[in-house]
C-alpha cells in the first residue's frame, strides 16, 4: 500500500502527523507531506511523491485518510 496527499487540498490540521507521526510531517510549507523511511517526500509532492506504507501500519493508514478533514490522503493499492 502506497499514501499520498493532494497538498493544493489540505488545511493544514496537522492531524496526520499528530496520528501518525512516522507516516506524516508537515513541512516547512505548513503543509502536510507523507513520509518514506524518515524523509519527508515533498519534492515535489502530491501524486507524484507516493510513500511506502511500512508493514503492520497500513490500518493506521486508513484510519488517518478517513479522519483527514480535508479528505486528501489518498491510498494506494
Ligand atoms: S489531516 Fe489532512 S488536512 Fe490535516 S494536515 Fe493532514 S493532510 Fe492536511
Amino acid at each position: 500500500m502506497r499514501i499520498w496527499i493532494d497538498q493544493s487540498k489540505c488545511q493544514n490540521s496537522g492531524l496526520c502527523e499528530e496520528e501518525a507521526p512516522e507516516l506524516f510531517a508537515i513541512g516547512e510549507d505548513f503543509l502536510a507531506y507523507v513520509r518514506q523511511d524518515g524523509a519527508v517526500l515533498d519534492q515535489p509532492g502530491g501524486e507524484a511523491s507516493q510513500a511506502e506504507v511500512p508493514e503492520g501500519q497500513e490500518e493506521l493508514a486508513e484510519l488517518t485518510a478517513k479522519a483527514c478533514p480535508a479528505g486528501c490522503i489518498y491510498l494506494v493499492g
